[in-house]
């Protein structure tokens, strides 16, 4: 029992210090503040986006606070200085923390800023510095995503809304299609009817889990361990009929197998996925990008029609279930960053350097 437990904690943290990883291989800025990255062999701590080279994974260690770090005998680097975090990156973050446990109620702005400590107005220009968000908008997000969560789990959608205090149906409605790219109806549905067979197969970066219905591919993941890939196909579509089939649609697999390693497309994948209207604007736009180049989600909203949506365009694209059929991995930073991928930074910058003919992709600015 016990050592269940440990066992469950391991894990958690496990993929918590993956996430801290990511962020550090990103250079991730939102992330300064939330965690300290050190280095064993040279005793120095950095902030997350700190630009000197990355360390060895082996070599890292990760602390919460730079107190901590500094109890172990870490000194700050002198590039990013983490000791320098600026405060309101500091207070947006505790803010957060607190709108995240307490969705419940209605955001009193006052309260909020007495509960972080800081003066109202301090709590305003941190967050008008910080984020684009007001402290308003940041619990509405929070509040959705803890609503997705349910319906997820689930609840009815008047469950959910008696649970996260929204006043009525029509309020989610209104900022869904903005924030989530999609609505609670289409959400609940979670795969519901859809047929699913899946597949797993070998690749040089690793397992490929291919799963399609009749009409097509539905999803595409890439990763180390199968039963992981399985649990997250689940997760995707909850409601769907899903069973595993050996060598099922082998000529699609094979298909999004060479095109992994690096083979020019050779056939048409027909695609059979849930999407709203938004989504699949963006994804077929992705399909646009020829291979062998690169956009940004700035590009991508402008081809849109809807400069200002960058951020709807990046959370399309990291929702994208078919990863290589849609090639959300041609998209980076404005910077040439290559922001993230939900399969890993490194199967991203090497799928790149594959369809860019072996030349090295940078992830610096
Ligand atoms: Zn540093």
């Amino acid at each position: 029992m016990n050592s269940e437990r440990n066992l469950v904690a391991n894990h958690a943290s496990r993929r918590r210090e993956t996430r801290y990883w990511e962020a550090v291989l990103a250079r991730d800025r939102r992330a300064d503040g939330a965690f300290f990255f050190a280095v064993r062999s040279t005793s120095i701590y950095c902030r997350p986006s700190c630009p000197a080279r990355r360390p060895l994974r082996t070599n890292t260690v990760f602390f919460r606070t730079r107190q901590e770090a500094e109890r172990q005998g870490y000194r700050p680097c002198r590039r990013c200085k983490p000791d320098q975090i600026p405060v309101a990156t500091l207070v947006v973050q505790r803010a957060a923390q607190v709108l995240e446990n307490e969705v419940d109620e209605p955001v009193n702005v006052n309260l909020l800023a007495r509960r972080v400590g800081v003066r109202t107005d301090a709590l305003r220009r941190a967050f008008r510095q910080q984020t684009g968000l007001n402290p308003k908008q940041l619990a509405a997000a929070l509040r959705l995503r803890r609503f997705k969560r349910l319906l997820r789990q689930g609840h009815g959608i008047a469950d959910a809304l008696y649970a996260t205090g929204y006043g009525s149906a029509s309020r989610v409605y209104e900022g869904s299609d903005a924030q989530l790219g999609m609505t609670p109806a289409t959400y609940q549905k979670g795969g519901r009817g859809m047929q699913i067979k899946y597949t797993m197969s070998k690749s040089s970066l690793g397992q490929v889990l291919v799963a399609a219905t009749e009409r097509g591919v539905s999803a595409v993941y890439l990763g180390d361990a199968p039963r992981k890939l399985v649990s997250e196909l689940r997760q995707e579509y909850p409601h769907a009929e899903i069973a595993t089939e050996k060598g099922a649609f082998s000529e699609w697999v094979n298909e999004i197998v060479a095109r992994i390693e690096g083979s020019a497309p050779r056939r048409e994948l027909p695609l059979d996925l849930q999407a709203t209207a938004f989504q699949r604007r963006v994804w077929q736009e992705l399909q646009r990008i020829p291979r062998g180049t690169t956009t940004t989600y700035k590009q991508v909203a402008k081809a849109l029609g809807k400069p200002r949506a960058v951020r709807a365009v990046a959370q399309a694209c990291a929702s994208n279930p078919v990863s290589i059929v849609v090639p959300c991995h041609r998209v980076v930073r404005a910077d040439g960053n290559l922001a993230g991928y939900r399969w890993g930074l490194g199967r991203k910058q090497k799928l790149l350097e594959r369809e860019q003919g072996g030349a090295e992709v940078s992830r610096v600015a």
